[in-house]
């Protein structure tokens, strides 16, 4: 599904990604660990097409198209969807307009019609519903003054609403309590474990892994993916830290 061949990408004129080797397959899902720094968040918005970071070199395809060759509305369309580490808050936008938007302009990218509003709505009351959201928390402005777990939250009210191919999720777990972790996590299951989709999960904590399960981990440090493996790739990371594993 997803492709990666050499990409590297500067920011500011800076190296970031020195050469970044990644292939992603339909139904698996791959977590990125890797310390502070090393340019996970600088790879999921090259993905996604973020203004400012250049690709200086390599390439990304997705389904075997050029992915970067396309704007980031364009991506959106092709069902790539990313989970920033640090949500925005749109004041003055709710949440609802906001998703109904989206969808809505996805469609119309790819040919399809689109969503009334009272489908929309049913699509809305039932991912908010999965998810623990009320509906007065969603016709607030997008994650304005929501807590730090009601906006991983509502991340993935938005994942299940937009329900894309594929998802990059930055640092989702950041800043959760026990009990949100284990709403985020089973929202990415079963958003996401679908044989036609895939994901990618940047994460510190094995918590995370512990319910979502990956398929591949890979360590990703000084800019270059530097060793990848399965699930028990990222126990030997808890116990041993990533100085020894990336040494
Ligand atoms: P990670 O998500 O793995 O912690 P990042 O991708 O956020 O790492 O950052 C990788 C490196 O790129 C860091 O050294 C960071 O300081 C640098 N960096 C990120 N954004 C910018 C920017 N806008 N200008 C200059 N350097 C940046
Ligand atoms: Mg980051």
């Amino acid at each position: 599904m997803l492709n990666i061949e050499n990409l590297h990408a500067a920011v500011d004129g800076k190296a970031i990604l020195k050469g970044i080797d990644l292939a992603i397959g339909a139904g698996e899902i791959h977590a990125i660990m890797g310390p502070n720094g090393s340019g996970k968040s600088t790879l999921s918005y090259v993905l996604a097409g973020r203004p400012g970071y250049e690709v200086t070199q390599g390439s990304a395809t997705l389904d075997g198209s050029d992915l970067l060759a396309l704007g980031p509305h364009e991506r959106a369309a092709a069902g790539l969807f990313l989970g920033f580490q640090y949500p925005v808050e749109i004041p003055g936008v709710s949440n609802v307009q906001f998703l109904r938007t989206a969808v809505n302009a996805q469609r119309r990218a790819r040919g399809e019609a689109e969503l009334s509003a009272g489908d929309f709505l049913r699509l809305s009351r039932e991912q908010a519903g999965a998810l623990d959201m009320s509906m007065d928390m969603m016709k607030r402005p997008v994650n304005v003054g929501f807590s730090g777990g009601e906006k991983k939250r509502n991340e993935m009210v938005q994942m299940g609403i937009i329900d894309p191919r594929l998802a990059i999720l930055d640092e989702t777990d950041s800043g959760l309590d026990i009990d949100a972790l284990r709403i985020v996590g089973d929202g990415i299951n079963r958003i996401m474990r679908k044989p036609d989709k895939a994901v990618l999960l940047i994460t510190h904590y094995q918590r995370l892994l512990d319910i979502v399960q990956p398929d591949f981990v890979h360590v990703l440090a000084g800019g270059r993916i530097v060793r990848s493996g399965g699930a028990e790739l990222a126990h030997e990371l808890e116990r041993e830290g990533y100085g020894a594993v990336a040494a």
